[in-house]
């Protein structure tokens, strides 16, 4: 073979390499390019919005409390979402107990979601703190919670660069937004 610059499917590196790939800034980001917000304020923030707009709309898969579920606009893998406070908080250890507890409950029910409705073979779980960490949305914290597929690495190239077809996000949403439904203890 002789080829130095392409990996066989199943030569991934170690979990820190993935990590460190996944949570690579520009692949990570809700917004890029000319969407992203002026400044860090409330009115210029895409996470207090999107809770204003319906489901459909805003492509919410579960609201709770003191927090949401929503799809991620430029998804790094079908099924990637976001879960975060409604209250416009940029550091984790600034979040109220009851908003720290439903942020976990939250994602513990994403991952269920998931599995139910995608059955993938992983996740990534966890949060970029701060724009020089990768945040695209700095000011409002949020968890994402990727599925993961052995080999989905591959696509990594085209899906960082290419935002999901509209249609495929909104059915991607009922699908997830039913199984969650389905997997939700009813405490969410
Ligand atoms: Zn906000």
């Amino acid at each position: 073979m002789g080829e130095h610059d392409t990996e066989p499917a199943g030569a991934f590196g170690p979990p820190e390499d993935s990590m460190q790939r996944l949570w690579t800034p520009h692949r990570m980001v809700y917004i890029g390019g000319q969407d992203k917000p002026a400044d860090g304020s409330v009115a210029q923030c895409p996470f207090c919005r999107i809770p204003t707009r319906d489901d459909e709309t805003g492509l919410v898969v579960a609201r709770g409390r003191e927090c949401y579920a929503v799809l991620n606009l430029y998804p790094y893998n079908s099924g990637h979402l976001m879960v975060l406070p409604y209250r416009h908080v940029s550091d984790y250890v600034d979040l109220t107990p009851t908003e720290t507890a439903e942020l976990a409950t939250m994602t513990q029910t994403a991952v269920r979601a998931l599995r139910a409705a995608f059955a993938p073979a992983g996740f990534n779980l966890g949060m970029n703190q701060g724009e020089v960490a990768g945040a695209g949305i700095a000011a409002h914290l949020h968890q994402h919670v990727v599925p993961r597929w052995l080999g989905d690495a591959n696509f990594l190239p085209v899906v960082g660069q290419t935002k999901a077809l509209p249609e495929l996000l909104a059915e991607t949403r009922a699908r997830v937004a039913a199984a969650w439904d389905g997997v939700d203890g009813g405490d969410a």
